[in-house]
């Protein structure tokens, strides 16, 4: 717990638990970094929802960046109500009783599909506001190691193939859109270029913009950012277009924590403790992905001197974060606070079996930690019927 204090500023005794802690400092920090590279390059960039959607902070985020991008209806609205500047959409496909709802929150819409496009274009084109149209394209080359994060995995839905791709067709069509990245460098957005360039560079000219997608980790400290600056300034001036990136996880990158509790330490064989969490329902990528988030304080299993295996509150057997050893044996009432959890963490948390959402608090050096959101049974209960 003091270790936890010292590391991050944050007195832990006074957040509720289960809760999601976002720290404002951090958050700052991370837009900061953001806007600097649509200054030097005047480049878009947008906060992608589906990575964090924490709207309590939009007012914060609009002074940095240029609106939200969406991949539903109900992240196109919140995006429209709550941050109010660009909103733009992508979806593999759109259904037709949504499009029109659709329409009245969007900027810019882009398909999946040259059918999609035809389907729906005169709509859009007919629209009062002015929305700009584009087409995913999939490049075709991507580094990504984890095939449910490689959006060019074989077979992948995601973007128009190549061999699908009908430049007869691009009437009305403003921009080129592509996603392959996921926690990558501008080395990897450097190499996917070549083969983006190669296919569809020859349309290029003909847009008013591209966007490079997500997965771009531009916060994170070894990031080169020089390279990235001159990848769009090349691109904008190569094909007088304007670059769009829209990175979810970069914004909310080391920015906020999941505490929980200790309930309880029984044996079966090993040392196991009961957390008042859930790796299903509050973290379900470390059983995904599956990754190991961090716990301050903590070690691998037998590096300190008391391994235990946590487990989360719900029957399921596999509802099990992971193993990790401490320099003391863990008591019921001990606080865990998990590291990097504002992003794909809270947009993933569900209700499964009764558990409840943590709550959602920011902290600042001003306030401390302000619980902005708790949730209740009547969360639960209308989620279902
Ligand atoms: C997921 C996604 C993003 C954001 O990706 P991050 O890895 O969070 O940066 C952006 N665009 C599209 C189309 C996505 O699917």
């Amino acid at each position: 717990m003091q270790e936890a204090q010292a590391q991050t500023g944050i007195d832990w005794t006074t957040a509720p638990s289960p809760a999601f802690v976002v720290d404002e400092r951090l958050l700052k920090r991370n837009w900061e970094i953001l806007k600097s590279v649509q200054d030097r390059t005047g480049c878009d960039i947008l906060l992608a929802l589906k990575g964090f959607s924490m709207w309590s902070t939009f007012p914060m985020a609009r002074d940095y960046l240029a609106g939200i991008t969406s991949s539903s209806l109900f992240e196109a609205r919140l995006g429209y109500e709550e941050f109010g500047k660009e909103v733009h959409a992508y979806a593999p496909a759109y259904a037709a009783h949504e499009i029109d709802e659709y329409l009245t929150y969007v900027d810019h819409i882009v398909f999946n599909s040259f059918d999609q496009l035809r389907q729906y274009k005169e709509k859009v084109q007919n629209h009062e506001k002015n929305i700009s149209i584009g087409l995913r394209v999939n490049p075709g080359y991507s580094e990504v190691e984890t095939p449910i994060y490689d959006p060019c995995y074989i077979n992948s839905r995601l973007g128009i193939s190549f061999e699908s791709f009908e430049p007869q067709s691009l009437d009305g069509v403003e921009g080129i859109h592509f996603h392959a990245m996921c926690e990558q460098g501008a080395d990897v957005l450097e190499r996917i270029l070549v083969h983006f360039e190669e296919k569809y560079g020859k349309y290029l000219h003909q847009m008013k913009w591209v966007n490079f997608g997500g997965g771009h980790h531009i916060t994170r400290e070894d990031y080169d950012v020089e390279l990235l600056v001159k990848l769009i300034t090349r691109i904008q001036d190569t094909y007088d277009v304007k670059v769009i990136l829209e990175p979810g996880e970069a914004c909310a990158l080391n920015t906020g924590y999941l505490v929980a509790t200790v309930l309880d330490t029984i044996k079966n064989g090993m040392d196991l403790a009961i957390v008042d969490s859930s790796a299903t329902c509050h973290m379900p990528d470390t059983l995904e992905m599956p990754y190991r988030p961090h716990i301050i304080g903590s070690g691998k299993a037998g590096e300190k001197a008391y391994t235990y295996r946590l487990g989360g509150m719900t029957c399921l057997a596999g509802d099990i974060i992971g193993d990790y050893s401490f320099d003391e044996p863990l008591k019921a009432g001990d606080r865990l606070v998990f590291t990097d959890m504002a992003h794909y963490t809270m947009v993933k948390t569900h209700m499964f079996n009764g558990v409840n959402l943590p709550s959602i608090c920011l902290f600042n050096e001003e306030e401390g930690v302000k619980t902005v959101r708790t949730f209740q049974y009547e969360d639960y209960r209308n989620r279902l019927s």
